[in-house]
């Protein structure tokens, strides 16, 4: 059996660790890795694994357990909430009341308290995922009075570019939202992380603030996109 794809990602995880601030937690986004690589980016060092769909999530729950912390990355579906928040510990994409409604209500029937992130839609790209900066603030308001949600941050994606610098503006606009709603001081509103940069755009995203980087392909290589839409 190749296992030199152990040694690269560990090697990886290394090399990348190494190169951030120690304040800046690195998520690994796992989709489409198999349980080896993972097993291998653990015992790299990586704590917390990051995943789009719940199924695959659940797969790898499975078998890796506890002993990692899980982000919710990707779009939450309504009819996976009940899912989600037993397996994740954070869910990084709330963006709209109806899901933060939803995760609320399943979540008070579990006496389960769920940390998330505003995902903000930095691009106002129409196909993407995330609240529009403009309609940011209202909708923090609104989930603050959500009892079982605590709200620690905002998370962004951003277009994405070859050239990593054009993704500059849509983190800076991102992390200016984010110290407006820290001085703004909401009752039951933290500003304490901010998920922003990807494998070609991390430094950029941490160079604008970042502190939580989800990183796919740095770490275990090239994904083979055809499975990409498995759980679509
Ligand atoms: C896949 C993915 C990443 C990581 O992307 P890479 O380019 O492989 O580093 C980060 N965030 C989200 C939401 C993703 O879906």
């Amino acid at each position: 059996m190749n296992t030199e794809y152990i040694s690269t990602i560990k090697n990886n995880i290394k090399e990348i660790q190494h190169s951030l601030p120690a304040e800046v937690l690195l998520v690994a986004a796992a989709k489409t890795r198999s349980p080896d690589e993972v097993t291998a980016a653990i015992n790299a060092g990586i704590k917390i694994i990051g995943y789009n769909y719940v199924q695959e999530a659940e797969q790898m729950y499975q078998i890796i357990g506890k002993k990692v912390q899980w982000h919710m990355i990707g779009h939450l579906q309504r009819n996976k909430v009940k899912k989600a928040i037993r397996l994740f510990d954070m869910i990084e994409t709330i963006d709209s009341v109806e899901i933060a409604e939803e995760v609320n209500k399943q979540c008070a029937s579990i006496d389960k308290i769920m940390p998330v992130l505003i995902e903000i839609n930095s691009g106002k790209e129409s196909n993407k995922t995330g609240v529009l900066p403009e309609n940011a603030d209202e909708l923090i308001i609104y989930i603050s009075n959500l009892t079982n949600l605590r709200i620690q941050g905002l998370m962004t994606m951003g277009p994405r570019f070859g050239n990593p610098e054009d993704a500059r503006p849509y983190f800076k606009a991102t992390k200016a939202i984010f110290d407006r709603i820290n001085k703004a001081k909401i009752p039951y509103v933290e500003m304490r992380y901010l998920s922003m940069g990807m494998s070609n755009s991390y430094q950029i995203a941490i160079e604008e603030g970042s502190n939580i980087v989800r990183i796919g392909s740095a770490l275990f290589g090239e994904r083979n996109t055809q499975s990409e839409v498995r759980y679509v």
